[in-house]
């Protein structure tokens, strides 16, 4: 049997970068990847754009946004951190840019651009790679991983990196094998959820309104009455529900809230402005077109598809003169602009989440290498990891943080 440095399982951002940068620093690295081709998931990130990382250079800063677990992360982060990765896609032909909120996405848009650049990467360093190579489990033994058994038969090597990622999306790969494998060989496993995932509604009309994006909206969750916590920025209307990064950000809470109670979102479509200047706003709008249908004078206010269902929800005769509009009419047709209630039944599981919270527990890794405590041979990298930041190009960082910091460390030892 052929003896490799290094065995890397898992073909995805992280198990690609711990190849890539484990042949950079030594001789013969093997990556195994059970798809027919790697990095499947990049291709769907940021919609197919690819939200690279985060424009936050500052380690502590970036770790921050990981709340419990962020410090883990500082030793990694200063070996390989958002400024490394801004200049190592430039060097291998994929210049990124800071957009809106700071989400780092390459320059031409394409997510294929970064997954083709990894997969030249690992080439170029000369990693051996073989796809459609399903690892069936470790061959553990005096506590070293002796042999990896696949589906192309067994392979040894000094050191093995998993990369198998969470359970979200199973369809680009993800079974949690990884997880099976770390508990087996005497890892604590925080138990993996579902996070980052849309969230279900009560109401029936979100898909007529699910082709556009609301930019620019404060979400408010209310539990039992309760303002439980509120974002701003962008969200979308699904076909069961609502997405999109402020609703993502929020699902955790909403998760853990149903547990709670009555969960409400209060969707406002105009956070800028107060309550009251806009209702001054619609009382301008109604007089100036006093003799128009109510129906016609809603679009200068909100996207188009979205105005039947306003009118709907509101409960006016669109055929109305709007100087008919009484009080009480335009009292409602505030509160949906202002405070829309959506009435939350539940939030989306793995085959919707972004993320998987949760994974192979920290107290388990030493984070300064990401080598197991438990095995001596055996290092950790990406997604299965217990470490789960918000939207925002913060989970993929973690991907190329721990995933250089695993290929360099297993390369070394
Ligand atoms: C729709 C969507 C959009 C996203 N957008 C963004 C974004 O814009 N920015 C961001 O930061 N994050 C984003 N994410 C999250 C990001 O994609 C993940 O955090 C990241 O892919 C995790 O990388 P990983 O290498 O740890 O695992 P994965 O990408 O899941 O890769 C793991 C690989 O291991 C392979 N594997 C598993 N089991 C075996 C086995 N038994 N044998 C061999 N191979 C195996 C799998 O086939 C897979 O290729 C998004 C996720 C989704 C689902």
């Amino acid at each position: 049997m052929k003896q490799y440095d290094v065995i890397v399982i898992g073909g995805g951002p992280a198990g690609l970068f711990a190849a890539g940068f484990a042949a950079r620093h030594k001789g013969q690295v093997l990556l195994l990847e059970k798809n027919r081709q790697c990095g499947a998931k990049l291709l769907i990130t940021g919609k197919g754009r690819c939200n690279v990382t985060h424009d936050e250079h500052d380690p502590r800063k970036f770790a921050e946004h990981f709340a419990r677990n962020g410090r883990a992360l500082l030793t990694a982060l200063y070996a390989f951190g958002v400024s490394e990765t801004v200049a190592f896609f430039a060097d291998h032909n994929v210049p990124l840019k800071v957009e809106r909120g700071g989400r780092v996405f390459p320059q031409s848009g394409l997510a294929e651009d970064v997954q083709k650049a990894l997969v030249n990467f690992v080439r170029d360093e000369g990693v051996e790679v073989r796809t459609g190579c399903e690892v069936k489990g470790l061959l553990v033994d005096e506590l070293r991983v002796r042999e990896v058994e696949t589906s192309a038969g067994n392979f040894s090597a000094n050191n093995i990196i998993l990369a198998t990622g969470g359970l979200s999306y199973p369809e680009t790969g993800c079974s949690g094998d990884g997880y099976a494998w770390a508990k087996d060989c005497g890892h604590h496993l925080v138990k993996p959820e579902p996070a980052l995932m849309p969230v279900r509604l009560k109401e029936r009309w979100t898909p007529e309104v699910s082709r556009f994006n609301l930019k620019n909206v404060r979400i408010t969750l209310s539990v039992d009455g309760k303002t439980a916590d509120e974002r701003f920025g962008e969200a979308f209307f699904t076909r069961s529900g609502i997405g999109g990064p402020i609703v993502l950000d929020l699902s955790s809470r909403v998760r853990d809230a149903l547990k709670q109670g009555k969960v409400k979102l209060l969707l406002d479509f105009k956070p800028a402005v107060a309550t009251d200047l806009f209702d001054k706003r619609l009382q301008r709008e109604l007089a100036e077109h006093s003799n128009l249908d109510f129906g016609n004078v809603l679009g200068k206010l909100l996207p188009r598809d979205m105005i039947p269902i306003f009118i709907k929800l509101a409960g006016i005769d669109p055929g109305k003169k709007c100087h008919s509009v009484t009080r009480v009419e335009r009292q409602r047709l505030l509160k949906l602009f202002k405070e829309m209630e959506l009435e939350v039944t539940g939030c989306e599981g793995f085959r919707r989440a972004i993320i998987t919270a949760g994974g192979v527990s920290l107290k388990d890794i030493d984070m300064r290498s990401m080598r197991s405590k438990k095995i001596s041979n055996l290092y950790f990298a990406g997604e299965m990891i217990d470490l789960d930041g918000p939207t925002g190009g913060f989970n993929l960082q973690v991907c190329w943080s721990t995933g250089y910091l695993a290929g360099l460390k297993a390369a070394e030892k």
